[in-house]
């Protein structure tokens, strides 16, 4: 027998990275074996199984000799169902069945069934992302259409229903011959705001309103302190509908993020900044990603949105060590035995609690009934420097006690100027406290206030920008004593 050889391209995600993968098919004679090497997880080794049924449903068999397909780079853990089209492909490239020209050129990628249909895998969208930058082609399931439309200005995908169709296509193929070069596609948002606004009737106090805005304005992880029953997840739930939508990058990022994961309902781009609220009994894992399979976890499908944690005293301190690492560093790095991959994780943080056991620590209402040991136990479960991340810091207590007025004029104007002075904003964060515009007199009041309260330098610093944003948000140039006075009052008085 003549040995035979073939060489052809896929992909392999290391988490959010994607690294180009090289399928190499050697038949030579010698005695009959059919191994895939390059560490394989389970399901690829399956697919020998799958592509052997398909083979020989086509009429295909397989030469009796060794077939040995090398996944390279072979240093790297191979996971994914996606391995099954380049495997065939290297496998009648090799036996001479087609002949694709430039086959450099293409990215192979899909799963098949014993049909030889071959099947939509997770991530295509990042994948067509991929091939988009790096000029390459894609070959995958006609399934993928939906997803790689999203893609302004990509057209170079080939599609195919099954194994059949791929091998018919290469026989008559002609160089530069378009196969399905789909029209350059409008964007279309998932959600589409501002114009299917719903009506919010609620009573909000206007240092709800202001704090909101200061928050949505400056990103500020916030935490909300307040009894039971006082609208905590309410107000989240309106502080969203104030942020801007994304950019056109951010909401490919985000999309291609919920491709990986699956779950990607609608094939559509998610042009809002994603709000997730996972429940304090979540898994390490559900939160912060990984697994035995690797996946995005929570604090990464709030990429380029907000993480709500309701109850923060409820989630576990390794959790809430693991978000402290995510804050910082705005991406996720998980490792396991068999992985070490990381996804990116750049979220607002939004948590709410109660100020004590009871409830009812602070309240006007009613009293709270726990011990000074009580309080000092509920105050101490949350870690002081996962504390330290949080600058804003709002009490509430009557939400509902007022004349309920719908708030949709409000959200649509404040989002319109958060919009208007995003960019103003993000600049100036960027200076140094010492250079920000600030009167002699108003400096030295705060000198004072740091000095009688103790106030530590990561406090100040806070303080500063908050009153900065105030500052942007009234449309001032220089920072007025009122402005920080109005700091003082959201500044977390649980940091340090
Ligand atoms: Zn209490």
């Amino acid at each position: 027998m003549n040995n035979k050889f073939s060489c052809v391209k896929t992909i392999t995600f290391k988490g959010w990275n994607i690294l180009l993968t090289e399928v190499e098919t050697s038949i030579t004679g010698g005695l009959p074996i059919f191994s895939i090497v390059g560490l394989p997880n389970k399901t690829i080794n399956e697919s020998k199984e799958r592509i052997r049924a398909v083979l020989s449903h086509l009429g295909i068999g397989l030469p009796v000799g060794r077939i040995i397909i090398n996944l390279s780079p072979a240093h790297i853990t191979k996971e994914g169902t996606h391995y099954d089209l380049p495997i065939i492909i290297g496998l009648l490239v090799a036996l001479n069945i087609i002949n694709i020209p430039h086959i450099d050129e293409y990215i192979f990628f899909g799963e098949i069934n014993l049909k030889g249909l071959i099947i939509k895998t997770l991530g295509i969208l990042p994948v067509g992302i991929f091939c988009f930058k790096n000029n390459y082609k894609i070959l995958t399931s006609e399934q993928a259409q939906k997803e790689l439309s999203l893609i302004a200005d990509f057209n170079r995908y080939f599609l195919f229903k099954d194994i059949m169709n791929i091998i018919v296509f290469f026989k008559n193929y002609k160089e530069h011959s378009n196969y399905k070069k789909l029209p350059d596609k409008e964007i279309k948002p998932l959600y589409i705001f501002p114009k299917k606004e719903e009506s919010i009737n609620i009573y909000l106090p206007k240092i709800y309103k202001r704090f909101m805005e200061i928050a949505a304005l400056g990103n500020y992880n916030f935490l909300l302190v307040g009894p039971p029953g006082t609208g905590k997840t309410t107000l989240v739930k309106i502080f969203h509908k104030l942020l801007p939508l994304l950019k056109h990058e951010q909401s490919l990022e985000v999309t291609s993020l919920y491709s990986i994961a699956g779950l990607l309902e609608e094939e559509t781009l998610m042009d809002y900044p994603p709000l997730r609220i996972p429940h304090h009994s979540s898994s390490i894992y559900a939160l912060l990603g990984g697994g035995i399979k690797p996946k995005p976890g929570e604090v990464s499908l709030a990429n380029q949105g907000v993480l709500f944690l309701d109850e923060l005293s409820n989630f576990s301190s390794n959790i809430l060590d693991g978000l402290r690492e995510c804050i910082e560093e705005k991406i996720v790095r998980i490792s396991r035995v068999t992985y070490n991959i990381s996804y990116p994780a750049n979220f607002q943080l939004v948590s709410a609690m109660n100020p004590c056991k009871c409830g009812f620590l602070g309240s006007k209402k009613k009293l709270c009934v726990c011990s000074s040991k009580t309080k000092e136990i509920y105050k101490n479960k949350i870690s002081g420097p996962f504390l330290d991340r949080i600058p804003l810091y709002l009490y509430m207590e009557d939400i509902f006690y007022g004349e309920s007025e719908n708030q949709k004029e409000w959200i649509q104007t404040t989002r319109e100027k958060i919009v208007k002075l995003r960019s103003k904003e993000i600049t100036e964060q960027v200076i140094t406290e010492n250079l920000l515009p600030i009167e002699k007199e108003t400096q030295c009041f705060i000198n004072k206030y740091c000095e009688k309260y103790n106030i530590s330098l990561r406090k100040y610093k806070y303080l500063l920008r908050i009153a900065n944003t105030i500052k942007n948000l009234d449309g001032n140039d220089i920072i007025t004593k009122s402005q920080i006075g109005e700091a003082i009052l959201f500044l977390n008085m649980y940091a340090k």
